[in-house]
């Protein structure tokens, strides 16, 4: 899915967290976008994903503008997210929640699961199939029938980052998915980014660890005080003395 962002901006009681923003992400690219803390990368995120609407600006999908359409039209369009500090749901199981990923881009979904409309049981066998194999993908199948809650953090982040596959998203936006992550899982985890990339999805990955980022982005993007100072190819990134200064430090 292509991704075209188009001058967007938002401001917060008159201080503007993403200003005059635009962006490209061609259909299957990994695209990182990195920037120092408030930089404006998770309200970017949500002016994609729909969680958050732009005072000006456009945001296309496939050429298509979705800025005016709310989350849930964006996701059932293919966009998955996974928030930045994202809370599991308590009190259901780890296929629970990943079941409910599946759902929300069902026809029917909740509706015909609370009606038990004629076919519902069909749907619900096959949306269970479904959150099992993202669950195995995710390294996730020795849980899936732990309560949420029990899970260690990093069973967690990749429990989510199921959530959101199980939605079949063509564009998946990770908001710094790695972090509090143990070396080991966060092997395990850029793995899994390169894999979903391979499958031909289109990736926007916010991460703060450099190394992580540089070796998995086709292109990075920089943000600084919520505008774009610099884009390229990673080596192009890690050279630009804009960046050095506002970013990676002398
Ligand atoms: P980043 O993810 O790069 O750390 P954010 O997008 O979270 O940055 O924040 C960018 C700026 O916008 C920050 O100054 C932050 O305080 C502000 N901001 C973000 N969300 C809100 C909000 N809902 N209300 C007010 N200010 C916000
Ligand atoms: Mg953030």
């Amino acid at each position: 899915m292509r991704l075209t962002v188009d001058g967007v901006s938002r401001a917060f009681g008159g201080v503007y967290a993403v200003r005059d923003v635009s962006l490209t992400v061609e259909p299957g690219e990994l695209r990182a976008v990195i920037g120092p803390n408030g930089a404006g990368k998770s309200t970017l995120f949500a002016l994609i994903g729909g969680q958050l609407a732009p005072d000006t600006g456009s945001v296309a999908l496939d050429g298509e503008p979705v800025e005016r359409l709310p989350a849930h039209r964006r996701a059932a369009r293919g966009v998955g997210i996974v928030f930045q500090a994202a809370r599991t749901f308590h009190g259901m199981t780890a296929l629970e929640n990943v079941m409910v990923g599946a759902h929300a881009t069902t026809r029917s979904g909740f509706l015909s699961a609370a009606l038990r409309l004629p076919g519902h049981h069909r749907e619900e066998r096959h949306i269970r199939h479904r959150a099992l194999a993202c669950l195995d993908r995710t390294g996730l199948a020795a849980w899936a029938h732990r309560p949420a809650e029990e899970l260690p953090l990093g069973q967690q982040r990749a429990l989510q980052l199921a959530r959101a596959l199980c939605g079949e998203p063509r564009l998946l936006l990770l908001d710094e998915p790695a972090s509090g992550l143990r070396a080991a899982e966060r092997e395990h985890l850029a793995t899994l980014i390169a894999g979903l990339r391979a499958e031909g999805r289109t990736i926007l990955l916010v991460e703060h660890d450099v190394a992580f980022v540089m070796r998995l982005a086709d292109r990075i993007t920089v943000l600084d005080l919520g505008r774009v100072i610099a884009e390229g190819a990673p080596a192009e990134v890690r050279a630009d003395p804009r960046v050095i200064a506002a970013y990676l430090g002398p």
